[in-house]
């Protein structure tokens, strides 16, 4: 498959603190790439170097072009969408504004069929549709969140632990989106992850990051097999 997304040497900090030291990963056309570590281990950071916001060296590849150094929004426009940690819906909004918000960028009957794909995979939001995002089940935000980043079409979503502070079952079902997504989109998608083994059934590729460093990489099903790498860095 050919690459989308080809980090070489990526170095990130704040300020003088540097907190990525030379990370090289690859996100497939159309795959699931995910990024596993403890807490503090650079994996929000990664995410923010991947989409400019904050200052990087190294190679970023998006389609074979680096796009290091550009600025956040010239990023995105390349086919690039954030979901943030903070999950970065509009919360006095409805769920059909925080749609409309999304589906900016398309024409008038590109965005109809895109919402009937999003309340195909997301029939909580068709249900909740008039209802404000403040006020939708942590969630529901989150997949309001992941469908308003879908509405901008892009060819790659970044996506910050989507299972954040979710109830066990909702995370389920959430993952259950994501193979659908996966299959049915041709998305590919940068995952950071704490639920490893969710992670891992999901993804195609996946790589462990112990403070700034690549410590384990390669098929996410090979990983998941390993007893040794499940004990030592996964903790199960
Ligand atoms: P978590 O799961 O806890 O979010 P993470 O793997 O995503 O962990 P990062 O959030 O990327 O880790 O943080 C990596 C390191 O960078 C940590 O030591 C953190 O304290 C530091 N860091 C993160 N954000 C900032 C910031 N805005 N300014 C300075 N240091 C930061």
């Amino acid at each position: 498959m050919p690459m989308l997304l080809e980090a070489k040497g990526l170095r990130a900090g704040y300020g003088p603190t540097h907190v990525l030291h030379g990370l090289d990963f690859l996100v497939e056309d159309g795959g699931v790439t995910a990024l596993l570590g403890a807490n503090g281990a650079g994996k929000t950071t990664t995410l923010r170097a991947v989409c400019g916001m904050v200052k990087t060296e190294g190679e970023i590849l998006l389609g074979g072009e680096n796009i290091a150094g550009w600025a956040t929004e010239d990023i995105a426009r390349r086919g690039l969408a954030h979901v943030p940690d903070g999950r970065g819906t509009f919360m006095e909004l409805t769920v059909e504004e925080n749609f409309r918000l999304g589906a900016y960028v398309r024409r008038d009957r590109e965005v109809q069929a895109d919402f009937e794909r999003m309340w195909a995979w997301f029939p909580r939001l068709r249900q909740r549709w008039k209802q404000q995002a403040g006020t939708l089940s942590g969630g529901e935000q989150q997949m309001l969140a992941i469908a308003r980043a879908l509405l901008l079409r892009p060819r790659l979503l970044l996506l910050d632990e989507p299972s954040f502070g979710l109830a066990p079952l909702i995370v389920q079902e959430i993952f259950g989106i994501m193979r659908r997504i996966r299959a049915e989109s041709g998305v590919g998608i940068l995952l950071v992850e704490q639920n490893a083994n969710l992670a891992l059934e999901l993804a195609d590729r996946a790589y462990l990051l112990e403070t700034g460093r690549i410590v384990v990489s390669g098929p996410a099903a090979e990983i998941r097999e390993d007893e040794a790498i499940r004990r030592s860095y996964l903790g199960y």
